[in-house]
């Protein structure tokens, strides 16, 4: 928790590296013990250790484009290293990289969702700057109203 502030105040800097590398570790950005997820790629709202609030993440498909833009870059010239060296039939290339890439997309998303995540909440992106004037999003598990 941050100490109360007035308005006007100058908030503190967030550390963006130690935010990011406890976001990839799948924990809290602000006290690195609580869970960041409540299930593979669903976002928890709140720190269950320290209450800090992640509802405001957006980060949509910038994990998915991290993703492919990484395994990309290793895959593909893998791919070109094995037919130039070895020229195996296509069935040889398609049990090598599809198994791979799948693997290593499964292995890196979350990581990468949570460092996402974390940079944003370090920045004070979208709804984690109180002073923030956009629209804060509705956290998702508050009660459905019904008439
Ligand atoms: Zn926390």
């Amino acid at each position: 928790m941050e100490p109360d502030r007035t308005e006007g105040m100058e908030l503190p800097e967030r550390d963006v590296w130690a935010a990011m590398l406890r976001g990839w570790r799948g924990r809290c950005p602000n006290c690195g013990q609580g869970s960041l997820f409540r299930a593979f790629l669903k976002v928890a709202d709140h720190c269950p250790a320290c209450d800090e609030a992640f509802h405001h993440e957006r980060a949509d498909d910038a994990p998915a484009y991290f993703v492919i833009l990484i395994v990309g870059h290793v895959v593909v010239p893998m791919v070109v290293a094995v037919e130039v060296a070895f020229a195996p039939p296509y069935w040889v290339h398609l049990s090598l990289w599809i198994p791979l890439t799948i693997g290593l997309s499964l292995v890196l998303v979350q990581p990468i969702k949570g460092a996402i995540v974390a940079l944003q909440w370090a920045w004070r992106m979208h709804g984690f700057n109180p002073d923030d004037a956009e629209p804060l999003p509705v956290p998702t598990r508050q009660p459905v109203q019904r008439k």
